[in-house]
Formats: C-alpha cells, structure tokens, sequence
C-alpha cells in the first residue's frame, strides 16, 4: 500500500461458496474455504472495530437456501402461469407455496430477461427457503436434487394436467444454485458485529457491502451496499455530497394504512 491509497473492503458476502448443480446433478457440496468471509477474518483477528463474521458465516443451516433458473423452449409453463393466476407474466408478484416443505417461490419477470434471449426462450426463477426437509411429492432433500426434480416438485404444487407437466418437463432446462450464506445477513447479531462503514479513526481504510454497519438501512438489497460504498468515498475523501437519508416507510402514515390493510386481506 502506498501511503496515499484508499482501501475499500467488501466484508464477507451472501454468495459465496455458492455452488451450481445442473438439470441432471444436484449442486456439489460447498467448497471448504470461503474466500470473502475467510479475508474478513484475517482482518478482524485480534481488534474489536472491525466487527465479528462468526456471528453470520458459521450458521449455514440458517442462513443458506436453494434458488433455481429455468430455461423455457416453450412457453407454455408461463401462459398456463398466468391463466392460473390471472396476472400476465411480469405484472405478478412473487408466487409462494406456502404448503411446500421447501417453502418454494417463484418468479416470472418481464420477457426477455436477457438482452440476448431469443423470442422462442421464456426464463423463469424461483427459490427454496428450507432445501433441507424432504419435498411434498420428492422424499428427499431440495440440496440433493437435479433441476428436473426441482422442477418435478413445483409441477406438484400447480394444478395443471399430466399432458402440460410433461410437456413443460421436456422443455425446459433447470439449473439449481445453492447458497450457504445467502441470508446470513438476518442471522442474530449484537450492534458492533457489522464494522462500521469506517471505523473510528481510519483515515483510508473502510468496509461496504451487505456486512458494514447502516443504521436503518435494510439488508439484502442493491441499494444497502451503494449507500455504503457512497458513504466510505465521501467520508474518505471529505467529500460534501452524502447519501441521502434513509427513507423510513414505517413513519409513513399512508404506508402504515397500507399495511394495516394488507395484514387483514383475504
Ligand atoms: C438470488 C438473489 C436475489 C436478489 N434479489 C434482489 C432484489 O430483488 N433487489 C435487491 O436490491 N437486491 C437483491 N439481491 C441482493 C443484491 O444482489 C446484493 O445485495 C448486492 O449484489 C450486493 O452487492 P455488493 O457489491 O455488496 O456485493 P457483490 O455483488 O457480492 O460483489 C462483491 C464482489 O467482490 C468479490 N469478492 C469477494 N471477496 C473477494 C476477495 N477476497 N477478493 C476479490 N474479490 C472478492 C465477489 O466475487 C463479488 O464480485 C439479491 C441477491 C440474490 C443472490
């Protein structure tokens, strides 16, 4: 490092050791090491201001869950999604089963999803929250199917006949990706295990990404690491231009209404 030298460090990070599996294979368990959370380590071995990622990389079984893209030929999955749920594809929300043993999800964003994807290809994806238990339909693990038995399962949980699933099965490519830390963020922690974005008397060194500490801010979002890596420049370089404040919906009268509503809806 020269002396004039800024460091900005990403601290940890809810993909890594992700591994892919692929239509005919589960994902291969999780490598060993962990780079990005094994570098914040090394980094916090013997201080008390750079925060402690044990509290949010040695939980995996809490922390970790199963998503999956699937590679469509056919749009049929996506029309008959849409005469079931009565919303076009891109419009619904997110899909949940909330009978699934996996706690599925799934989501049908606009077409194309790609700037490359042909007009004939559809992409859909979806996650598992608890890839640990057995299926409803498939008795074994989410984190030891293929993507054909993922895909298998979410036909279980949709009413649509033999002759569709099939046809959908045939046609469409599933590729599963599992992620240890993936909501490792949400893990139970104490105020100082995020570092602070820069620490107290660090002159050109500072943390951003999902693990350095916004007070207010909410985890799990693109915004959550600009705010942090904008607010390391500008306090690095004393720059005048700050984040904006965090806008707090949960003050917002008309947000709460709206919330009030939603928790009594049908
Ligand atoms: C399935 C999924 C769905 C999501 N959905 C949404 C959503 O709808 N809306 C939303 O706002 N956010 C969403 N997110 C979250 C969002 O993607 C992340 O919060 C965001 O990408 C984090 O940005 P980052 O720059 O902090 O970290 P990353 O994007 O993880 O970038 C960090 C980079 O640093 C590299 N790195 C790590 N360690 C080292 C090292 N030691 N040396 C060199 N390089 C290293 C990594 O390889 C990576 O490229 C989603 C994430 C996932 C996985």
């Amino acid at each position: 490092m020269a002396p004039d030298d800024l460091v900005l460090v990403t601290n940890g990070s809810m993909t890594d050791a992700s591994s892919l599996g692929s239509h005919t294979s589960a994902p291969p368990p999780r490598p060993h090491r962990s780079d990005a959370w094994l570098l914040w380590h090394r980094l916090a071995r013997g201080r008390d201001d750079f925060g402690d990622p044990d509290a949010f990389d040695k939980h995996v079984k809490e922390s970790r869950w199963e998503s999956f893209t699937v590679t469509a030929k056919d749009p049929a999955f996506l029309k008959a999604l849409e005469d079931f749920s009565g919303r076009e594809t891109g419009k619904g929300g997110l899909m949940t089963f909330t009978d699934s043993n996996w706690l599925l999800t799934i989501v049908a964003n606009r077409q194309p999803v790609y700037r490359d994807q042909p007009e004939d290809v559809a992409v859909w994806w979806g996650y598992g929250l608890f890839p640990g238990h057995a299926g409803n339909h498939t008795p074994k693990p989410m984190t030891m199917c293929s993507g054909r038995e993922i895909l298998e399962e979410i036909l279980h949980h949709l009413p649509f006949d033999e002759t569709l699933a099939t046809r959908v099965l045939e046609t469409s490519t599933v590729v599963p990706c599992l992620m240890p830390y993936i909501t490792s963020q949400f893990l139970a922690r104490r105020r100082d295990d995020r570092p602070k974005v820069v620490p107290e008397g660090s002159v050109n060194l500072a943390f951003i990404g999902q693990f350095a500490e916004v007070p207010d801010d909410v985890v799990f979002t693109v915004e959550y690491s600009v705010r942090t890596a904008w607010t390391a420049v500008a306090q690095l370089l004393k720059l005048d231009k700050r984040p904006p404040e965090v806008y707090k919906g949960h003050h917002d009268p008309h947000v709460l209404a709206a919330a009030l509503e939603t928790m009594h809806r049908r």
